[in-house]
């Protein structure tokens, strides 16, 4: 899957949605990009020299209920991490992303849209090979209540994502993704966000989750799954965990050859472990 072309779409595509966070209707459109360009958003709604958020783990600025990533100007992109992985399960490289809000739409609360607007626009197969961040050596993060995560030298991508949410609901769900035995677009892209209904009311009053409905995301209550349809796969949490870590990940600005292991992840820690690993020169190289 890695060793490749570099690859952006063919055509421009955008879809529109509501922001979870914002509850703001929001379109974004994806432009084709050349090689090298890496994944950029361009806030259609600030001043041009302004615009451009580059997809960057060093631009990461908060990590709360979402990755949001900012410029030097303070424009800033939120929940950017569904788009992002499906970006990466499509194999692209290079795109541009114009959007006329602060947030990423929510759009069913998976990557599965995003990857079928991907499709829509097809695939196009650029001049120059791809790089890719190679892993060199073991490097591990861990913080406190047992999350933790590890990175080892390996020919593909990989990652094995344990979670424990201690709720009568969620209790410890695995999940093992190879790109050599799992595809993205099944076993991941269609895995929901979730949220706690005693949580709720407390991101409203935070002003948080105001686009948040059962059409975005599973309600997980104290008598099970809220929604009426229930889970899209059984383990379907630890799958979404996992299309975060992934989306995440992909902020390296490369794709990464390595063997990931994770427990309890979430945006903070897959963010911390990418500035661990990439500051660490002796821990990868770019091939
Ligand atoms: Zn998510």
């Amino acid at each position: 899957m890695f060793i490749s072309s570099q690859k952006t779409i063919n055509s421009k595509i955008s879809c529109n949605g509501v922001g979870l966070h914002s509850g703001v209707d929001t379109t974004i459109t994806l432009h084709p990009a050349p090689c090298d360009t890496g994944i950029v958003f361009r806030r259609t709604d600030v001043e041009a020299t302004k615009a451009n958020v580059r997809a960057h783990y060093k631009n990461v600025v908060t990590t709360n209920l979402g990755t949001t990533i900012s410029n030097e100007f303070g424009t800033k992109v939120s929940t950017i991490e569904h788009l992002m992985a499906a970006i990466w399960g499509c194999g692209i490289d290079n795109l541009y992303i114009d959007i006329d809000a602060p947030e990423v739409p929510i759009m069913d609360g998976s990557s599965e849209p995003f990857v079928f607007l991907l499709e829509c626009a097809g695939i196009n197969v650029q001049e120059k090979a791809r790089h890719v961040i190679e892993v060199l050596k073991t490097v591990k993060i861990e913080e406190e209540d047992g999350k933790m995560i590890e990175v080892s030298p390996a020919n593909e991508f990989s990652i094995s994502l344990d979670i424990d949410f201690n709720h009568k609901h969620i209790q410890k769900q695995s999940f093992d993704y190879q790109t050599t035995f799992a595809s993205f677009k099944n076993d991941l892209a269609r895995a929901r966000t979730f949220g706690f209904q005693h949580e709720i009311e407390q991101l409203h009053k935070m002003g948080l989750a105001k686009g948040g409905s059962l059409k975005n995301a599973i309600l997980v209550g104290e008598n099970g799954i809220v929604n009426e349809g229930g889970l899209r796969y059984e383990n379907e949490f630890v799958r979404h965990k996992t299309l975060d870590f992934i989306g995440d990940i992909y902020l390296a600005g490369y794709y990464i050859s390595g063997q990931f292991k994770g427990v309890k992840t979430g945006h903070g820690i897959n963010n911390k472990m990418l500035h661990k690993l990439l500051s660490d020169e002796t821990a990868w190289r770019l091939i």
